[in-house]
């Protein structure tokens, strides 16, 4: 029936696409959810343990740029809407080495649009009911001065080969809608954090290093902003995307909640300080800087206005209670080791 949903989710053994997934599969009874993810260093299929076992919901191992898997996922399935994840995702890989970066996130997004425009053409291309929907980071807009905020007009200005690849396909996601008329979604969304999260990002490596004793390393004098927001408000906001949102509107999506790289070790440490106490003294005497990133970006903040009073969508989770919740996942997973 034209009410039962079929919906691609690329990357969904990722962090945030992990979290994703149950979500939608428990808010809409009637969706399919088919999870095409590649498998690589940063996937972990333990983390959609408590959905694998449904029948609305189907995993398939394989590259978002193979085109003819792709194609062939479009036509087996019936997709009718695609909510893509799948990215080579952290910003330190992408400076040392940026292949897989423009391979995966440019290339494979340039092949779901191919699939998905030849699949859904002519007759659904513009329809309600096809959807193609790329989640996206704010880093795409480049850094902020210690004033003012993106919104979803903000030129776009990528300065690490990461953003600049999450840049281009947003822009060919753009050309899509203006082009063929396809009914696309971006959004833009800061700093997520929440447990499950791959121990290279911020948060884990705080975590790990200071559980470990060993120095916890930040970037430069530790000042560099960002916006964190907790992985359910993402995935609360994505939902409303993906259903209220019109053909070719972009929002960008924040936590209002900035802290410097510095605040959030601090904090962190705090909070294991009373979880885990160390021996003697406070885990904050493990922060170390060390050198700064090459095109480090001062700061990124939002004006998510757009989401908030169109959407009614603002986020629920407190960033203190959120990294309590956080650290406590990964001190059971270390725990279960
Ligand atoms: P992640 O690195 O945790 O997960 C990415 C997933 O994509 C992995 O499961 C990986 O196996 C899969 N993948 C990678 N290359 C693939 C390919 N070629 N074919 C198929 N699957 C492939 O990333 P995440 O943190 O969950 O981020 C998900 C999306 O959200 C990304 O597009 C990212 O750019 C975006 N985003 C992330 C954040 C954040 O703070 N983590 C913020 C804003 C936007």
């Amino acid at each position: 029936s034209p009410s039962k949903k079929s919906i691609l989710i690329t990357g969904g053994a990722g962090f945030i696409g992990s979290s994703f997934i149950p979500y939608i599969l428990r808010t809409h009874q009637d969706y399919h959810v088919i999870n095409l993810d590649k498998l690589t260093y940063a996937a972990d299929l333990a983390r959609l343990r408590d959905i694998e076992h449904l029948d609305r919901y189907t995993f398939v191992k394989g590259d978002i740029c193979d085109r003819k898997k792709v194609d062939q996922i479009f036509s087996e399935f019936q997709i009718d809407s695609v909510i893509h994840f799948a990215a080579e995702s952290h910003v330190d890989n992408s400076i040392l080495s940026p292949d897989h970066f423009i391979k995966t996130n440019i290339e494979g997004t340039f092949v779901l649009l191919e699939s998905a425009r030849k699949f859904w053409n002519p007759g659904f291309l513009k329809s309600k009911n096809t959807r193609f929907y790329h989640i996206s980071t704010d880093e795409v807009f480049g850094s902020l001065g210690p004033e003012g905020h993106f919104t979803e007009n903000s030129p776009y200005a990528p300065n690490s080969p990461y953003s600049a690849s999450k840049a281009s396909s947003d822009l060919l996601v753009r050309s899509y809608h203006k082009t063929y008329g396809m009914n696309t979604l971006i959004s833009n969304c800061s700093n997520n954090f929440g447990p499950r999260q791959h121990h290279e990002k911020l948060i884990p490596t705080i975590i790990r290093k200071a559980i470990a004793e060993e120095p916890i390393p930040i970037y430069g004098d530790g000042s560099n902003i960002r916006d964190w927001i907790y992985v359910s408000d993402h995935c609360r906001a994505i939902d409303l995307v993906f259903h209220k949102g019109q053909s070719g509107d972009t929002f960008v999506i924040g936590g209002n909640n900035e802290q410097s790289n510095l605040q959030v070790a601090k904090k962190v440490c705090t909070l294991l300080d009373d979880l885990q106490p160390r021996t003697s003294g406070s885990y904050k005497e493990l922060i170390t800087f060390v050198k700064d990133r090459p095109g480090h970006d001062f700061r990124y903040a939002l004006d998510d206005a757009k989401v908030r009073k169109q959407l009614g969508w603002k986020p629920l989770e407190d960033f203190e209670s959120g990294l309590r919740k956080t650290i406590s996942g990964y001190l059971k997973k270390i725990q279960k080791v």
